[in-house]
């Protein structure tokens, strides 16, 4: 299928990638839906500990989210840690952090199976107002006197060390984030899961799932019937279209990406090469790609239907953010669905024998490969980690099959007015 959202800077300097298909009926220990971070993750890590596995994916790899977001690795989760022990208790905040700030399983993936994928370190959070920045130092010094984690709290009259751009109140430097090349990182995971001695299918939809009384299950695709004794959900934003359950924890959000031509004046507008995001809850997002263009996300549609230009969308928010290259050439624009829970923090877990992860909600680039791991290991009958994000709340979004994208978009329309009106 071509994909009008997918003219990305990603898909035009991927590494190649051999596509497979299968014939007949199979039968695997472990089948993955999905060929995203998650599912890619969760299916590695099972072949590693011995099952047979078996990922089939509707597209190609890296056609979700993964093959197309900004690239910014930020360790974390949607909420501060801080926030966490405020609403979780001191033990499960330790253990959240253990595993979503101390782990960093990209890099541990990356240096393993040596993945080029132009890797960087180096993460900017930019403040928009004072009062985010207030916030950020709190939890920046938080992270410090808790748990040695060391960050740098920029003032807004050094921020010039790290962007130019006059529009930010301050900011926090983590040296542990940084960004990547998506696509070549899910190529390379790809690899290494076949290496591995994974099955991954392309081109295949799985549309139903069937659940037989002894926990096994049967995925009927377009052309195959797959038996598995587990299965792992890794769809993201299409959760809903085979599991119309769990579809209901997540809605899907549209955001959208340029990438500019080469810029000569590159190293000015980002003198540390870190990636930045600031504090909007429509965020800007952006950073420089290998070869130095600049790559910038902006703007969120509640609508399913792209804009019909996506540079002319994004091109006045990269222009607030640098108007010294407001005219810049824009050679790619891309979109895709951000999978966002009510409460933004991802819905992990089980049923039966059926595994998923889903919802990262804007901050999947890390943990996504962490979750795929953990499902890796309570399928083999260690579920204490696993068992830490499972334990996140989360609530299904109100109003049913009709009304819960328009309740949605209603409330996350406020929020984005509060950025406008703040
Ligand atoms: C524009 C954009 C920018 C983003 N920027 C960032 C960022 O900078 N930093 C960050 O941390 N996060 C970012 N995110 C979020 C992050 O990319 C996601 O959280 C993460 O990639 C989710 O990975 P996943 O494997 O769970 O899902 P996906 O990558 O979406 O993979 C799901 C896969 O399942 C396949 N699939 C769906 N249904 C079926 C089916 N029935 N049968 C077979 N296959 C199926 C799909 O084709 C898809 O390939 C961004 C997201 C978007 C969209």
């Amino acid at each position: 299928m071509t994909d009008p959202l997918n003219h990305s800077y990603y898909a035009a300097t991927a590494q190649t990638w051999r596509s497979r298909t299968f014939e007949g009926d199979l039968e695997c220990d472990v089948a993955v839906i999905g060929g995203g971070f998650t599912g890619l993750s969760a299916a590695l890590a099972c072949a590693e500990r011995g099952f047979s596995v078996i990922l089939v994916e509707a597209e190609h790899i890296g056609f979700g989210a993964s093959g197309r977001n900004g690239g910014q690795l930020i360790p974390g989760l949607r909420w501060s840690a801080l926030d966490l022990e405020i609403e979780f208790g001191r033990e499960r905040a330790d253990a959240l952090f253990d595993l979503c700030w101390r782990e960093n399983r990209v890099h541990a993936r990356i240096a393993r199976h040596g993945i080029d994928c132009d890797l960087k370190s180096g993460h900017l959070e930019a403040a928009w107002t004072s009062a985010d920045f207030d916030t950020m130092r709190r939890d920046a010094d938080y992270l410090g006197i808790r748990f040695g984690y060391d960050c740098q709290v920029i003032a807004q009259d050094d921020m010039g060390d790290h962007i130019a751009s006059a529009l930010y109140h301050g900011g926090i430097h983590d040296r542990h984030g940084g960004h990547f090349h998506p696509l070549n990182y899910a190529i390379g995971l790809a690899r290494a899961a076949e290496d591995a001695g994974v099955r991954i299918w392309e081109g295949e939809r799985v549309n139903r799932i069937v659940e037989f009384a002894d926990g096994s299950s049967e995925l009927f695709t377009n052309r195959a019937i797959i038996s598995a004794d587990y299965v792992v959900d890794a769809t993201d934003a299409w959760t809903g279209e085979v599991e119309p359950d769990l579809g209901r924890y997540t809605v899907p959000i549209m955001n959208y990406n340029i990438a500019t031509a080469p810029l000569p004046n590159a190293d000015e507008l980002l003198p540390t090469d870190a990636a930045v995001a600031d504090s909007r809850f429509v965020l800007n997002y952006f950073r420089l790609s290998a070869d130095k263009r600049l790559i910038f996300g902006g703007g969120e549609r509640y609508s399913q239907t792209p804009p019909r230009d996506i540079a002319v969308f994004v091109r006045p928010f990269m222009a607030q953010v640098f108007p010294q290259i407001a005219d810049a050439r824009i050679d790619y624009g891309w979109g895709g669905a951000v999978a966002v829970t009510m409460n933004r923090l991802p819905h992990i877990g089980r049923r039966g024998n059926i595994f998923y992860a889903h919802g990262f909600s804007g901050h999947g680039a890390l943990v996504t490969t962490l979750a795929g791991e953990l499902v890796a290991e309570a399928l083999a009958g260690t579920a204490e980690r696993f068992d830490i994000l499972a334990d996140l709340p989360s609530r299904p979004f109100p109003g049913g099959k009709w009304l819960r994208r328009p309740l949605a978009t209603l409330g996350l329309l406020w929020y984005a007015l509060r950025d406008r009106l703040g």
